[in-house]
């Protein structure tokens, strides 16, 4: 098994084994594009040097210093030569993209030795110095450890020293005055000299990209998008080719799309004389691509050529890095590029109508993302917007959020709940984190190209960058834009559709569905099998999830509408009530409440069956919490003067203490709540029955067609159900008396015996819905409201459990429930209908269980309707 490939010995298949970038250097220098030589260590290598404790496994060196001969051979250099030295690129290359997450180093093979023959060989004396200061200020930061800052302190002042602004003017002998500093950083930081032995460089510089898997930000990112930590980082040692040999030279990033809107037009980003990292790391604003055109036509013209046969190869949007030197064309890295949530569905539909992918793979291609994204409500146009400066579109979205100035700060913020927009000159891979946990990124410099922008729009999050009228005070912690000040804390938003950075908060309005979300989401409704509805307790919602696509309501939960602060009052008096009658007289009142609620749905609903549950949580939540009543009995005994009227308030106080106490459990999530409570208080339920069916009666003789399902919570034994099922079926005989009405009853199943008696139950049921949320809970026995702050996250973060189960099913222990009850209550009624209400409903991963389960329908929010109409459509794929 080889573990140093040269690139002519790979393909785009062996990512796994050479990771994205090596597999694509291999792909490209096999189709014949212009890729500098070079070859892989694998991934492999990389798992082996982990188990070996950090250290090269054993002869992997060797087999480096041969590959590099044969590179030797290619070029007729030679890696340490002092005439014509070969210098290298030592890159990382990650299985999944992780675009700046992990480290790389330029010119490697110079030393003060090797520099002078590159100044010679190249007549560039200015030239070679460049890249030696370049490497040595890489080598530190990736080898050393050493903070990028100490060495770009010195170049500033170096600059200013010699009254420059730009890297381009400073001259050879500054640059030299330079690489004697930073070998003095070295120094003074790491107590270690710059190696001059040209292979220890190469040891030492592939140890490190090793070591950078585990580097901070990359553990952030691979949690962030789920990527095994296994997997490991291949190193691309890669032969140079030079952006800064001077004006015909540059260096640049290229989009064969727009990433950011999907427009099918060539996008990207160059500065000449430069060198690779200078346009990505955001450190000087680079120019459009079409300038490229003017400034040097005929590279542009190949480029374009080399961009769309790229795209067409890959059958995907490419983000290419390419270098020129001296009017020569090199291509150094394509993959499949990172694009927003409209770009993304934009070039889905748009590639299918070009006849490069077919509508499958489209609906394949889309992420779940991606469609949350677009469901996200954007800015309200209009001359009201406080617009104080304008940057570059980067990543499209409304961010609103209070200005901070580092990443760590945010984080602080975010964690105590406070909304926040980091504003930074240029954001470097090292601020993941900050990006995380903002609304939004405003950079004053750095292209749509560099980090802040790729990372922004891969997660989403609205991004404004090269904002130059911005002008950050960081020791103040405030910027100016347009003659304003904004300090730390204030509230400002971003519009990354447009640039904009606007002061204040602005009104947001709902998302739109393009037209190719539309085009997409029919491609999906023709292919999918499961049923998608919706969580809707309110017409509004039902009526937004319609238009979203919902195909009835999987869970309608009635004690939302109990909530209400007009109601609040009945329901209390309900349940306080000490006798029959008492209690009769406040369900009567809420009765005709519930039933306008139900007509309003239905009507929203016209056509479609709605999921009705009856009351489920304990009754006590629907009561003032003891705490707050004991306090409340204390301020009247306190202002007890004004006697008798005081004295009843106190006493009204005490009786409501009362009942509290005497509805108190210790295990309410376990306790009187679901059919129980029906058990025990029937004339509830009957309320509720009578509600439903009085609002079918009314909206059938309003021409509405309704489809009503009931659903008794929480059952766990089938006798539950069986009483549960009599009272609602006399109740409809009530309402109804002879007219004929097809209804169903069935069960919510979200007690484990309910799934292990599926059987039995099913002798009642007219459809079981799997409520996910109590079925995990009560199989894992995992409090949901405490587990997730107390112990869940740690269990996740040190891999007890692979994902939260209140996210993502668990297949492996709660879907073994599911499947036998599935099949035990199709045993007993094949006709039995079954279908998922939790919050898995919206989960992709969930929903792909789903389907392997045989559900018919899925059930989730309205916005993640769109959502789960494409993941059902990939499930059944
Ligand atoms: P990242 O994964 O962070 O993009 P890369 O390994 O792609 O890191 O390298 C960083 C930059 O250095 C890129 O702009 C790339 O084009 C440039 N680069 C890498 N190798 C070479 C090389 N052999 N010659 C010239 N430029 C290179
Ligand atoms: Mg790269
Ligand atoms: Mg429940």
């Amino acid at each position: 098994n080889k573990r140093v490939l040269h690139f002519q010995e790979g393909h785009a298949g062996m990512k796994k084994l050479l990771g994205g970038k090596g597999a694509n250097l291999a792909e490209m220098t096999n189709i014949g594009l212009p890729v500098p030589p070079g070859f892989t260590v694998s991934t492999e290598a990389c798992r082996e040097y982990y188990a070996n404790g950090g250290r090269l496994p054993e002869g992997l060196f060797d087999e480096i210093r041969a590959a590099l001969k044969q590179v030797e051979q290619r070029k007729g250099q030679q890696f340490g030569g002092s005439s014509d030295p070969l210098l290298v690129s030592v890159r990382s290359g990650s299985v999944s993209s992780m675009p700046g997450m992990m480290d790389t180093i330029l010119n490697l093979g110079l030393n003060d030795v090797t520099v002078q023959a590159l100044a010679q060989h190249t007549g560039n004396e200015r030239f070679a110095y460049d890249c030696y200061r370049r490497l040595i200020q890489m080598f530190a930061n990736v080898v050393f450890d050493i903070e990028g800052i100490y060495f770009e302190r010195l170049l500033h002042q170096l600059k200013e020293k010699n009254g420059i602004h730009t890297d381009k003017e400073v001259p050879a002998e500054a640059w030299l005055e330079l690489i004697t500093q930073y070998k003095a950083v070295i120094r003074s930081k790491a107590n270690k000299e710059f190696p001059q032995d040209v292979y220890a460089q190469l040891q030492l510089a592939v140890e490190a990209v090793f070591r950078s898997w585990n580097n901070q930000r990359a553990i952030i990112y691979r949690k962030l998008y789920s990527i095994p930590d296994e997997q490991g980082t291949a190193v691309n040692i890669q032969s140079m080719v030079f952006g800064n040999m001077g004006e015909e030279s540059g260096t640049g990033v290229l989009f064969t799309r727009n990433p950011s809107t999907g427009e099918n037009l060539l996008y990207g980003e160059y500065l000449t004389n430069a060198q690779g990292e200078d346009v990505v790391a955001g450190v000087r604003t680079p120019l459009p691509i079409a300038k490229l055109n003017s400034e040097m036509p005929k590279i542009h013209t190949s480029l374009s050529l080399i961009a769309s046969r790229l795209e067409g190869h890959y059958k995907d949007m490419q983000d290419i890095e390419f270098t020129v030197e001296k009017g020569e064309l090199f291509i150094l890295q394509t993959r499949n590029g990172k694009r927003t949530a409209q770009a993304a569905v934009k070039l889905a539909v748009e590639l299918v109508r070009e006849g490069i992918i077919s509508k499958e793979e489209a609906l394949q291609r889309i992420e779940m993302e991606h469609l949350d994204q677009l469901l996200h409500r954007a800015i309200e146009d209009g001359e009201h917007l406080d617009v104080v400066a304008t940057g570059l579109p980067a990543s499209p979205g409304a961010a609103m959020g209070q200005v901070v100035f580092d990443a760590d700060t945010a984080e602080e913020w975010s964690r105590s709940g406070k909304h926040s927009v980091l504003v930074s000159m240029e954001t470097t891979p090292e601020d993941i984190h900050g990006v995380i946990a903002a609304e939004g990124v405003l950079t004053s410099r750095g292209g749509m190209t560099s980090h802040a922008a790729v990372v922004a729009r891969g997660m989403g999050k609205p991004c404004v960058c090269g904002c130059e009228e911005v002008h950050i005070d960081l020791e103040a912690r405030r910027f100016t834009a347009g003659g304003r000040t904004f300090n730390e804390g204030d509230w400002i938003t971003l519009d990354g559709a447009t640039g904009r950075v606007i002061s204040g908060v602005v009104a947001l309005k709902e998302p739109e569905m393009s037209g190719e979300l539309l085009e997409l989401l029919k491609w999906a409704d023709e292919v999918r099998s499961m049923k998608v509805r919706t969580n809707a307790d309110t017409p509004e919602d039902a009526a937004k999830a319609r238009e979203f696509g919902a195909e009835g309501i999987g869970l309608c939960r009635t004690e939302h509408m109990f909530m209400s602060p007009h109601r609040l009052p009945v329901v209390q008096a309900m349940i306080l009530a000490d006798n029959t009658e008492s209690r009769q007289a406040a369900l009567d009142q809420l009765l005709p409440m519930q039933q306008s609620d139900f007509e309003g749905i239905f009507e929203a609903m016209d056509g479609l069956p709605v999921t009705i549950r009856l009351l489920d949580p304990p009754l006590h939540e629907f009561l003032p919490k003891l705490e707050e009543l004991l306090l409340q009995q204390e301020r009247q005994r306190a202002g007890s003067h004004a006697a008798a009227e005081a004295e009843d308030e106190w006493k009204k106080t005490e009786a409501l203490i009362r009942k509290v106490r005497n509805l108190q459990e210790m295990n309410p999530m376990l306790g009187t709540r679901g059919c129980r409570l029906g058990i025990v208080f029937p004339e509830i339920y009957e309320m509720q029955a009578t509600a439903i069916f009085r609002a079918v009666l009314a909206c059938l003789n309003k021409g509405i067609t309704v489809i009503p399902e009931i659903m008794i919570p929480l059952v766990g034994h089938a006798n539950e159900l069986q009483r549960m099922r009599e009272l609602v079926d006399q109740a409809a005989k009530a309402v109804l008396g002879t007219r004929s009405l097809d209804y169903k009853v069935g069960t919510m199943i979200e007690v484990p015996r309910a799934a292990l008696t599926a059987a039995a139950i099913a002798k009642h049921a007219d459809f079981f819905s799997f409520g996910t949320n109590d079925l995990t809970q009560m199989t894992f026995g995992y409090s949901r409201d405490d587990a997730e702050g107390k112990f869940l996250a740690h269990y996740v973060d040190h891999k007890i459990l692979p994902k939260n189960p209140f996210q993502v099913l668990d297949a492996e222990g709660v879907g073994q429930l599911i499947e036998w009850a599935v099949k035990e209550g199709r045993n007993t009624k094949p006709a039995l209908k079954t279908g998922i209400c939790g919050e898995h409903g919206g989960d992709k991963e969930s929903i792909f269980f789903c389907q392997q389960a045989g559900l018919d329908y899925v059930s989730c929010s309205p916005f993640r309707v769109p959502l789960a109409r494409i993941a059902a459509a990939q499930a059944w794929l």
